[in-house]
């Protein structure tokens, strides 16, 4: 086995087994997922606990899902209203509830890098479930085992992320993973919603869609993420949509069987052509969600295992 991580806070880290060693098991899930019992006792006894410092849905949902298919005691702090706004500290927080004892903290947090530093000041295994612009590896992931069943392998493909790359942890965990795996990726987007420093990530850039999308196997496109921005970015959403937003012409630069990828919540008419985002010959949307929750169930398999022997073989620092 080649997961050997305490904890999974970005891709970053990862090696290519270790991505692959996550991406196989979780094919197990999808078709644990899909039968009609689909409960196992793999995380029987241990304690999931769920703080989302920033709104979530699917990927709140997916976590809770996965713990419970597990069987795994699961908690939802409801962070908005809890102590924080008291004006508890993260690490006070992140204190507290180490001292519940949990076994798999899932965190998500506005501010890069909060989850790394929540995850060295407990005792458990640590989830990044999105921090800030940071990382996002779950979504990671997943989009690379949806892109690997569509497409039968997750190397050597041309991979265009489309829009606001600047602003987004999917993006980066994305190029990240995609990297790794030794595939081609384009970034496509207005020069203020491209990162300064994106050739450093070994990536093309493109300023005009039909330029970037040509001979792409993948289209991957984001959300514009407004809660990021302060002001300034885009003209007009009316304008952001007839030159970034993807619709069936421009899809059509790409190649014949390219699909189409969202991380979701899409802004329909803003980034993406609603029809398109429903087209199920073309869009993978859907199962990119089906997918999350099988590979967070492989992720969290594989952390719980990690801790389990470390605490067999008396490691302090995990119990
Ligand atoms: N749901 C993804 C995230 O949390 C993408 C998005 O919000 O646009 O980063």
């Amino acid at each position: 086995m080649s997961f050997r991580a305490r904890h999974l806070l970005g891709i970053e880290p990862l090696k290519p087994e270790a991505i692959r060693t996550i991406l196989d098991l979780s094919e197990q899930y999808v078709a644990l997922n899909r039968a009609t019992h689909k409960t196992s006792d793999v995380l029987a006894g241990l304690t999931q606990i769920n703080m989302f410092f920033e709104n979530s849905t699917r990927t709140q949902a997916s976590f809770e899902i996965a713990g419970k298919r597990l069987g795994a005691d699961v908690m939802n702090m409801a962070m908005q209203a809890s102590s924080i706004k008291k004006g508890e500290t993260l690490i006070d927080t992140a204190l507290t509830l180490n001292a519940m004892h949990p076994d798999l903290l899932v965190v998500r947090h506005p501010h890069s890098g909060a989850v790394n530093l929540l995850a060295e000041k407990v005792n458990c295994a640590v989830l990044n479930a999105g921090d800030g612009r940071h990382e996002h590896p779950t979504q990671a992931l997943l989009d690379a085992l949806t892109i690997r069943r569509a497409k039968g392998r997750i190397q050597r493909l041309t991979v265009a992320i489309c829009g606001d790359i600047a602003h987004s942890r999917v993006a980066r965990s994305n190029i990240l993973l995609l990297g790794k795996m030794e595939n081609r990726v384009r970034l496509i987007g207005p020069p203020t919603l491209i990162p300064a420093r994106a050739a450093d990530l070994g990536v093309e850039v493109y300023g005009d869609m039909k330029e970037g999308l040509e001979g792409a196997d993948v289209v991957m496109m984001l959300r514009l993420q407004k809660e990021r921005m302060d002001g300034g970015f885009i003209p007009s959403e009316r304008e952001y949509y007839h030159r970034f937003g993807l619709d069936a012409e421009k899809l059509a630069h790409a190649k014949e069987d390219a699909i189409v990828m969202h991380p979701g919540p899409m802004n329909r008419g803003v980034e993406i052509d609603g029809t398109l985002a429903d087209d199920i010959n073309r869009s993978v949307i859907q199962e990119q969600v089906e997918m999350g929750v099988a590979v967070r169930m492989a992720a969290m398999e594989l952390l719980a295992r990690n801790l389990r022997e470390a605490r067999a073989a008396g490691d302090g620092t995990y119990v």
